[in-house]
């Protein structure tokens, strides 16, 4: 059995050279004769495997020891809930951009803990095609943060520059392009990324935190729910999910062999240039619903001039060996989901696959 082209939105591709490696480890990892699974968290052997993993995404973020990397779980739908549950209470506020199905779900949970002002949204008629200017932000000076959501995974938009807040601290779902490109994370006060889009295996969660906003999270929560807990105790507070920060270790290391965020970037834009410019090659055939300038360059969604084109489409493309072309549910068409695994080398296949359907179908 061949393996194929993976485009699932996730839990999405991992790179071969990673699972090969933890193929190889399974059973016997740094010749401790038992599996990472088998292993305690308190052993010496995984804690190197944790803190060297988040020392990587540190290197990979270029930042220092003012921030930490936890491993918490409950994915990115928790920290929905961990975010404002540390930051807010009925007398404070927050700043919510809204762009897509994630950011509606991390307002929902928002709303219970403090006021939330929504600083833009991009809904009309439900569609979300586009990431708001800077200039129709309409921030509240009285903010604790500002969330947003830096790709929207279903809808296929991205931030190409994230806005300017002022000292305003930016708090950012990142979960489907963490580490894909180059950003300054300085404004950021905390990031989070569920990691099986763009890190690993489902079961952690990244969350990368700068100091002074840890410094004014809520220290009297239950202690699983506040971030002083997990900050303090190195993420070891309970067990975390092993044998998943395992696989983010080598994924980050895959990171750092491809160039980083630098080769990251390079590899993704050379990859958006090849999907993006074969749509626009066949204009009224193939059709992007995204404004240009907030085109993903993760989830590229597009439509066919038929619903039955679309179906057959998925279908062919399925035959011809690519997984997961399929667009959500909700929205329809095509997304073809393109995290840091994937290579320019597959999109390129792909191109040929659709210049030659758009041949036979047109
Ligand atoms: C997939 C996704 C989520 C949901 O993550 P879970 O880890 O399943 O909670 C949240 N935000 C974005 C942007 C996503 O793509």
């Amino acid at each position: 059995m061949e393996r194929v082209c993976n485009f699932n939105p996730g839990p999405s591709a991992i790179p071969l050279e990673v699972l090969q490696q933890a193929k190889e480890e399974l059973l016997n990892f740094r010749g401790s004769g038992i599996s990472v699974m088998e292993t305690s968290h308190r052993s010496k052997e995984y804690e190197a495997v944790h803190n060297e993993a988040q020392e990587k995404i540190k290197k990979i973020l270029g930042i220092g020891d003012d921030f930490k990397v936890l491993f918490l779980q409950g994915g990115a739908s928790l920290q929905f809930v961990m975010v404002p549950m540390n930051y807010l209470d009925k007398d404070k506020r927050a700043d919510y951009i809204i762009t897509g199905y994630w950011s509606e779900r991390a307002l929902k949970e928002a709303k219970r803990f403090g006021t939330i002002n929504i600083a833009a949204t991009t809904e009309q008629d439900k569609k979300y095609t586009r990431i708001p200017k800077q200039s129709e932000l309409k921030l509240d000076p009285s903010a604790v943060y500002v969330h947003l959501t830096s790709n929207n995974t279903i809808f296929g938009t991205q931030w190409a520059n994230f806005p300017t807040t002022g000292n305003i601290p930016l708090v950012a779902d990142m979960s489907s392009d963490f580490l894909s490109k180059k950003f300054d994370p300085k404004p950021f006060g905390l990031m989070y990324a569920g990691a099986q889009k763009n890190l690993g295996p489902a079961g952690v969660t990244v969350v990368v935190i700068r100091d002074d906003f840890l410094a004014k999270a809520n220290p009297d929560l239950p202690s699983v729910l506040t971030y002083h807990t997990h900050a303090k105790e190195n993420s070891l507070y309970n067990t975390p999910p092993c044998f998943a920060v395992y696989v983010v270790y080598l994924f980050m290391e895959w990171v750092l062999d491809h160039g980083g965020l630098d080769g990251m970037e390079k590899r993704n834009q050379e990859k958006g240039g090849l999907l993006y410019g074969a749509i626009d090659k066949y204009p009224g055939y193939y059709t992007c619903p995204v404004d240009k300038d907030s085109r993903s360059l993760m989830n590229v969604v597009f439509r066919l001039p038929t619903e039955q084109l679309e179906d057959a489409f998925v279908k062919q493309g399925k035959a011809a060996g690519f997984l997961g072309l399929k667009g959500h549910r909700s929205v329809g068409g095509i997304r073809v989901s393109m995290y840091n695994t994937i290579g320019p080398e597959v999109i390129k296949e792909l191109v040929c696959f659709m210049e030659d359907f758009a041949k036979k179908n047109g």
